[in-house]
């Protein structure tokens, strides 16, 4: 597991994990913006080389007018994947992204998105960061040094269980591994620590790694 957390934030220079974790921000609020807005304090040309970058190796999208629409599993553009927290969808680029981000952020949501072998719509849901845990199992891919979102998220799906998984993904040869939700969890909280603990969650109905402590 600690593969696939390096996998998605490895090599990636401070500009970029700011981009990250602002761009993430943003769209949390709907917003799709310009790189270089998003983190004034920095050379407009150094953010936007930065963000090209990311976007170069499947990790952020941009538009054609040059505004962030996507990165670190959040996404403006339609998917078939999403959570709702607090009356809200939020679109993410994987299966993955819809569990272990809610369960970074230790929020109440449910996760949609759709098992690729029988077209069910599937829904988990998370209270307090912590899916209810079913049949559903989810593929994750090995990790690769290429691009994210065609290599990683484009099948990091959950599957009503594993016999429809295996009809899909031989998994006796394909790199990768099949894990329960808790499991699945368990690697959001990793892969998404860094936003977890961000102020801007305070305001967003979250609850932050202090009410965490708190509470515990
Ligand atoms: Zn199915
Ligand atoms: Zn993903």
């Amino acid at each position: 597991m600690r593969r696939i957390s390096r996998l998605l934030r490895a090599d990636l220079s401070d500009l970029a994990l700011e981009i990250g974790t602002a761009g993430f921000a943003a769209l949390w609020d709907g917003r799709g913006a310009r790189p270089e807005d998003l983190i004034p304090g920095r050379p407009a040309r150094a953010v936007q080389a930065a963000a090209a970058e990311l976007a170069r190796q499947g990790r952020a999208e941009v538009d054609g007018d040059g505004r962030l629409v996507g990165v670190h599993g959040l996404t403006l553009q339609p998917t078939r994947h999403a959570f709702v927290h607090a009356g809200r969808t939020h679109r993410t680029w994987c299966a993955f992204d819809s569990v272990g981000i809610p369960a970074a952020l230790g929020i109440d949501a449910e996760a949609h998105t759709t098992c690729p072998a029988c077209d069910r719509a599937l829904r988990v849901p998370i209270r307090r960061g912590h899916p209810e845990v079913s049949s559903i199992a989810l593929w994750l891919p090995s990790p690769t040094s290429g691009h994210l979102m065609a290599d990683f998220c484009a099948s990091a799906d959950l599957y009503c269980d594993r016999e429809h998984l295996e009809q899909r993904i031989p998994v006796a040869t394909r790199p990768g591994e099949v894990l329960g939700l808790g499991a699945a969890a368990e690697l959001g909280r990793t892969t998404w620590a860094d936003v977890a603990g961000a102020d801007w969650l305070l305001v967003q109905g979250g609850r932050s790694a202090t009410d965490l402590d708190a509470a515990q």
